[in-house]
C-alpha cells in the first residue's frame, strides 16, 4: 500500500465556509490528501478512506459508551 500519484488527480480544494468532510471529501492516511472519491477504497494505494472527522467530541462518546457501569458497594454488617 504505497501513494502512486493518482490521487493528485482527484485532490479536493480547501472548502469555504464548511468542513472538507462535510462537503465530501475523504483523507487518505497513506498519500496524506484530501480527495473527491465516491469510493471507501483510495483509488490510488487502496487504503480505507476516511470519511468523518477524528475529534475529541466523537472520541469522548465512544469512551462513554464502553465506560463501565457504577459499581456499586455493598455494606456488611
Ligand atoms: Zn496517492
Ligand atoms: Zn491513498
Amino acid at each position: 500500500m504505497t501513494c502512486k500519484g493518482i490521487c493528485i488527480r482527484h485532490k479536493a480544494q480547501k472548502p469555504v465556509g464548511s468542513g472538507r468532510y462535510a462537503s465530501g471529501q475523504k483523507r487518505c492516511q497513506i498519500c496524506e490528501i484530501f480527495i473527491k472519491w465516491d469510493g471507501l477504497w483510495c483509488p490510488c494505494c487502496g487504503y480505507r478512506l476516511r470519511t468523518k472527522p477524528r475529534n475529541l467530541k466523537y472520541k469522548a462518546k465512544l469512551r462513554a459508551k464502553v465506560a463501565p457501569a457504577p459499581v456499586l458497594t455493598v455494606r456488611k454488617r
